[in-house]
């Protein structure tokens, strides 16, 4: 290509018109458009990102473009490099379009090229106008135990999505959709785990879209031949939310999830924490359940809290986080491989919990390690920093060796606390307003080591619940938790907003679960052994959780035997039929979003359609408030098939035609409030 001459380069896909123009010096967006939306306001040439050195901004309009590259070399992928040059710094920004989609991502090295060191204040891995219209904006509040609470405004004037907390997911989600007037969505999502940002700022002809890293606090200084990465930021547009939140799980599938054997089975999970939490756990009490997890067809039981810290049924285990060398022998006195060798000697596989980041206000790393305490003005923040290269490697050596000596297959990864703009001491190795960004590079390195060193372990990522949810960790572990409570309007509530962004596959909840806490939320209530609980009403339970990766924390030893027996048949469904759908199935949303307080839509349906077949399968639940009918209309069946519907408990409605299911639908008109179908259609 020759530099002096206006030049096209088209990144375009079946699914996406993506063009930029060369013109001299500089690289710009002249066409985006997906689904037959414009999403560039006309007569625009629209930067792509920005960056903010030594106090000045800079983007690809006004750097000079020195190298362009494609990489073709992974199957499915157009990766664009494109070398800009500064004053004493270099910028690659590295874009990815995916084949068959329109889904982008894009990231920017920074280098400081000259003989001082430059001071890096903000970047932008995203930057884009997009022109005036009537736009929807959707995006999800997040607080404990009200994760994805879906908010719809109109967007007017400048609007802030945000996380200062230090966790992706507190406060706000890391994603957004704007839907457009036409009914198009373009959705963004920030792929990294602290603290990001959003912004939509009015300019003429439109809005810039820009995001990635939040500024706030942050600064890094780059000493000469250093680099910073930033964060990629998702870009995904599509006809509707479902076209869009396809494409997530589509590429996420094939490209950013990592997978054990275990993990891509989709196992079924008994987790101790809500029945017995750490005071009521001892080793009798977990094999107890073990052999009634391996009856009903669990495939793992993962060990919560609760089995390190001082030998004393006492202790609270949220002090002692960090004392991962000691084991509470009062209630596991012959240590936890014991447990392991049970769940293996069973045919089932064993999971542990740790808080590899924490530090408890009583726990001994404190004293015997003072130099890994992350801490900001001198005050300590609760967790341990990985921008320390001594710590992250305590950290690797840790969980490698919990892994080792107790034969895990599993390990849950939690993180309860808010680091807020993160560790500012600058005896780390990161200065001090990088600290939080080199906290989490380190446990994405250690994510990334375990990972090569135990290719079989699955890694579960948690955050109070679901506080840290993003596509940053979700690259490096198997699959999210999505949040502390587990009461079934709110599941409803998690699932349709977690998968709006992330497949079923990579989202694990549990089903209404029996807590044994003082204060649990009030709908919070679940008992099993209330006589007036009715199979209707549990059926409709644990189907919720059945959408995605199955679990329950239930006391299975004290369950009534018609409730084990349900439980054991959903187990049985769900393993021979459902979750060869949660694996690989495009998911529909074919009902809006519910909500926990009462408000939003009051019936749930969800379609799992498989690719390629004329398999699907149908949930559909009505929730305490539902009318008393509904009508469920399906998506992208073909017209003139004959579809048999038929359901697990022995329901048939026969054979129905491919046009009637998405134009007539089906009317559900039996189903009691709390009550649910799950239907096979093919
Ligand atoms: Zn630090």
């Amino acid at each position: 290509m020759d530099a002096m001459t206006p030049s096209q380069i088209a990144l375009s896909t079946s699914a996406l018109d993506y063009v930029l123009a060369r013109d001299a010096h500089r690289l710009s967006l002249i066409h985006l458009a997906a689904a037959g939306q414009i999403w560039l306001h006309p007569g625009s040439e629209s930067e792509l990102f920005a960056v903010t050195v030594n106090h000045q901004r800079y983007s690809s309009q006004n750097l000079e473009l020195a190298d362009m590259q494609m990489d073709f070399s992974v199957a499915g992928v157009q990766h664009l490099i494109a070398r800009f040059i500064g004053s004493d710094f270099e910028v690659d920004h590295h874009l990815k379009v995916y084949l068959d989609t329109a889904l982008m991502e894009s990231w920017q090295v920074i280098r400081c090229a000259g003989d001082h060191t430059i001071h890096v204040t903000r970047v932008d891995s995203l930057s884009l106008d997009i022109p005036t219209a009537d736009y929807e904006l959707l995006y999800y509040t997040s607080d404990w135990g009200c994760e994805f609470t879906g908010v719809r405004e109109n967007l007017a004037s400048e609007k802030i999505l945000e996380t200062r907390f230090g966790r992706s997911s507190k406060g706000q989600h890391p994603w957004f959709a704007l839907m457009h007037d036409s009914g198009a969505v373009l959705s963004a999502s920030v792929a990294w785990s602290g603290n990001w940002v959003f912004r939509f700022e009015p300019i003429s002809g439109g809005f810039r879209l820009s995001g990635g890293l939040h500024d706030w606090e942050f600064s890094k200084d780059l000493p000469p031949n250093t680099t910073l990465e930033t964060p990629i930021v998702v870009l995904v547009l599509g006809k509707d939310l479902n076209a869009v939140s396809q494409q997530y799980a589509q590429i996420g599938r094939r490209y950013w999830y990592p997978r054990t054997s275990l993990s891509a089975k989709v196992p079924v999970e008994w987790n101790h924490w809500w029945s017995y939490e750490d005071t009521y756990i001892n080793e009798a009490r977990f094999l107890e359940n073990v052999a009634v997890a391996q009856s009903i067809g669990a495939d793992i039981c993962v060990l919560d809290a609760g089995w390190f810290g001082p030998s004393d049924a006492g202790t609270f285990w949220y002090d002692y986080r960090g004392d991962w060398d000691r084991v509470n022998v009062e209630r596991f006195p012959r240590g936890i491989r014991p447990l392991s060798d049970e769940c293996h000697a069973r045919g089932m596989k064993f999971g542990m919990w740790c808080e590899i980041e924490a530090l408890g206000v009583k726990a001994q790393l404190a004293e015997t390690h003072p130099e890994m305490v992350a801490r900001r003005d001198g005050e300590r923040l609760g967790y341990i920093c990985f921008g320390s290269p001594e710590t992250e490697e305590f950290a690797y050596q840790t969980l490698a060796r919990l892994i080792r000596e107790n034969n895990l297959d599993w390990i849950k990864l939690d993180f309860n606390l808010d680091p807020g703009a993160g560790c500012n001491r600058t005896d780390h190795g990161h200065g001090a307003g990088d600290g939080l960004y080199a906290h989490y590079m380190g446990y994405y390195r250690i994510l990334e080591r375990v990972r090569r060193d135990f290719p079989e372990v699955v890694l579960e990522s948690c955050s109070s619940g679901g506080l840290r949810i993003d596509l940053g960790l979700l690259r490096r572990t198997d699959m999210t938790f999505l949040s502390d409570p587990d009461y079934p309007v709110h599941d409803l509530q998690l699932f349709w907003g977690a998968t709006t962004l992330i497949a079923p596959d990579s989202c694990l909840h549990w089903s209404f679960g029996e807590w044994i806490g003082k204060n649990p939320p009030p709908p919070q209530n679940f008992n099993p052994r209330d006589p007036k609980l009715k199979p209707h009403q549990f059926d409709y339970y644990t189907r919720i959780s059945m959408l995605n990766v199955f679990g329950y924390s239930q006391k299975l030893p004290e369950l009534p035997a018609w409730v084990e027996d349900r439980l054991s048949r959903h187990t049985h469904i769900y393993k021979n039929h459902v979750r060869r759908f949660v694996r690989e199935a495009d998911l529909y949303h074919l009902t809006d979003q519910p909500g926990r307080d009462g408000g939003g839509d009051r019936w749930s349906a969800f379609q799992y359609r498989l690719r390629d077949t004329t398999e699907n399968l149908l949930f559909v639940f009505r929730l305490p408030g539902g009318e008393a009918a509904r009508t469920i209309r399906l998506h992208d069946l073909q017209p003139q098939r004959l579809y048999h519907v038929m359901g697990f408990e022995g329901e048939d409605m026969g054979a129905v035609s491919g046009h009637d299911l998405m134009q007539t639908g089906l009317h559900f008109d039996t189903i009691p409030e709390e009550g649910s179908a799950l239907l096979q259609i093919r």
